[in-house]
């Protein structure tokens, strides 16, 4: 029934990427155990400078 009961929500780590394979679908979680943060800016200066590198397209 639930496809995604496998995905275990780390409470540390709230992510709304739906569209990434580590989603927890049913809550705003990601499942992964620890999550790899960077940039592609050179100089960042704002939130949108920063990604999630451990996304995964579904
Ligand atoms: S890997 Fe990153 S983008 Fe994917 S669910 Fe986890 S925190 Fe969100």
């Amino acid at each position: 029934m639930n496809k995604d009961c496998n995905c275990t929500p780390n409470q540390s780590i709230k992510c709304t990427v739906s569209n990434c394979a580590h989603h927890c679908q049913d809550s705003q979680y990601c499942g992964l155990s620890s999550i790899q943060v960077g940039t592609h800016e050179t100089n960042p200066t704002k939130v949108e400078c920063t990604d999630c590198e451990s996304f995964k397209l579904k």
